[in-house]
């Protein structure tokens, strides 16, 4: 039996899934290893390798062989210096490596490192960052090792960068003993349940717990455990009591939702597109929004870079550094689609990502004219950002945020349809309404993706490929204001 700190961070999100995947592995439907997920573990790794150059005499252990690895840790623990990735296994199982583990000489114990990327301690249940560290003192302590202080190692979020990064201003080492105390009588009792749970060889799953939670708060293998549940369920609707009572009548469906059940009047308003099945779409308020926006209209994306440590001066840790746009320009009412005019701007390198931007952004954006979003506070919060990190062209943004418009504001109140499943997500609305526009067949199909594409375009050395990527981020991009563009017309020829 093996229990890795990952599997009991696992177990403590929700101890039937993590037994059907470690049970019975062909069963389970979790657990997709996404495009954002393979980025946080990159990321992660990152983070690490930075907190390593902090301990210069630290010796890395690495084998495939896990008990290789334990061995190994064995003959470092005898030099008593600092080891990257000790590995433990105790009698009943639990299995650690530690990201830094260190021997104080002051105190004659070893002091555990655990290594996190986000900008604080994070106690909610997906992290449980304390939960983590105890349950590594826990196994440490079963395998004989007198453990000293316990430190979570993550990034200071007011840490700006300018020239070389400061490492020891970079991370905050938080010493957590004390936290882990707290908690160690509750982890002990839960690293036991899951070691019980383990042991058996059925679980009887008819249902489980998220049935009574909001949509959101679901893993992949909810369908699995109730197959009574349509799709798109009275639990993106409702939550709380409300929802619990539905439930206990059986009601999963929003059509099967009595007419007098009492719901406030968002909640009315997508019970009854269910149940008429029709859009339900308010011309005259969509024509009162359209004929306050000035021509001509700018429609603008963004896309950036998401990096916990930052790479350039006068970034933070975990901010985002914008690296391209695409704008299309509809300069007159009733522009033929053929006459609006696009540009872009796509960096071709880290250092002159923003500067060139911002140069070129401004050239295209007039002085007068609204400017069309979707999900208005990401472009506005990286417009305030951008006017910081160059106050010459503050001005600028700062004037273009006060004529942001966000067009997802119409599709989450005047036009519904019940195939948007209560969402107003451009993903969601352009299959729907442009069937014909989508990103299915690009190399480049959504904000991470650009992520990975745009890091690759900056390393690469193969020209051919530079370019191959340079050309798929275009794409991409302009598909995403063209896209509005096409969803701009729909709704101005109501
Ligand atoms: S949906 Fe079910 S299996 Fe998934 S986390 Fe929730 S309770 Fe666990």
């Amino acid at each position: 039996m093996k229990l890795t700190k990952t599997d009991f961070k696992k177990y403590l999100i929700c101890p039937e899934s993590f037994w059907l995947e470690k049970k019975k592995p062909e069963e389970f439907t979790g657990g997709e290893i996404t495009d954002f997920f393979k980025k946080l573990i990159q990321d992660g790794y990152d983070v690490e390798n930075k907190v390593q150059e902090m301990f210069p005499s630290g010796v890395f252990l690495d084998d495939v062989d896990d008990d290789i690895l334990v061995k190994k840790t064995q003959d470092e623990l005898v030099k008593k210096g600092t080891i990257f990735q000790a590995t433990f296994k105790s009698d009943r199982g639990l299995f650690l490596k530690a990201d830094v583990f260190k021997f104080n000489d002051e105190s004659g114990k070893w002091d555990l490192y655990e290594v996190k990327s986000s900008s604080e301690i994070k106690t909610d249940l997906m992290h449980n960052h304390i939960k983590d560290i105890a349950f590594q003192k826990m196994t440490l302590e079963e395998c004989g090792v007198e453990i000293g202080n316990c430190y979570i190692t993550h990034l200071n979020r007011d840490y700006v960068r300018q020239g070389e990064l400061d490492l020891s201003k970079l991370f905050i080492f938080e010493e957590v003993s004390k936290r882990i105390e707290e908690v160690s009588e509750e982890v002990k009792y839960q690293v036991d349940s899951a070691l019980e749970l383990l042991k058996k060889d059925d679980l009887k799953i008819t249902s489980c717990n998220c049935l009574y939670q909001s949509a959101g708060q679901r893993c992949d293998c909810f369908a699995q455990f109730n197959p009574q549940v349509p799709e798109y369920s009275t639990a993106h609707i409702l939550r709380g009591k409300k929802l619990r009572e539905l439930i206990d009548d059986n009601i999963y469906d929003p059509k099967d939702i009595p007419e007098d059940f009492a719901l406030t009047e968002p909640q009315k308003i997508k019970v009854q597109l269910q149940k008429i099945g029709r859009p339900m779409i308010d011309v005259s308020s969509i024509r009162e929004t359209l004929e306050k926006l000035e021509y001509p209209l700018y429609f603008l994306d963004y896309e950036t870079l998401l990096k916990p440590i930052p790479l350039l001066d006068g970034y933070n840790p975990n901010s985002q550094i914008l690296f391209q746009y695409s704008l299309h320009v509809m300069r007159e009412k009733d522009t033929p689609l053929e006459e609006v005019e696009h540009y872009e701007y796509l960096a071709n390198d880290l250092e002159s990502s923003t500067k060139g931007l911002v140069k070129s952004l401004s050239e295209n954006i007039g002085p007068r004219g609204s400017v069309l979003v979707w999900y208005e506070p990401f472009e506005k919060t990286r417009n305030i950002e951008l006017g910081k990190l160059h106050p010459e062209y503050e001005k600028f943004f700062l004037n273009v945020n006060d004529r942001v418009y966000d067009l997802m504001k119409i599709f989450k109140k005047d036009y519904l349809m019940p195939e948007f499943k209560g969402s107003a997500s451009i993903k969601k609305v352009l299959p729907v309404l442009v069937p014909e526009l989508s990103y299915k067949e690009l190399e480049v199909q959504d904000g991470t993706m650009a992520m990975s594409a745009w890091e690759e375009m900056l390393n690469t050395k193969d020209k051919e490929r530079f370019e191959e990527l340079r050309k798929a981020l275009l794409k991409y991009c302009e598909l995403d204001t063209w896209a509005m563009v096409k969803i701009f017309e729909v709704i101005n020829k109501l």
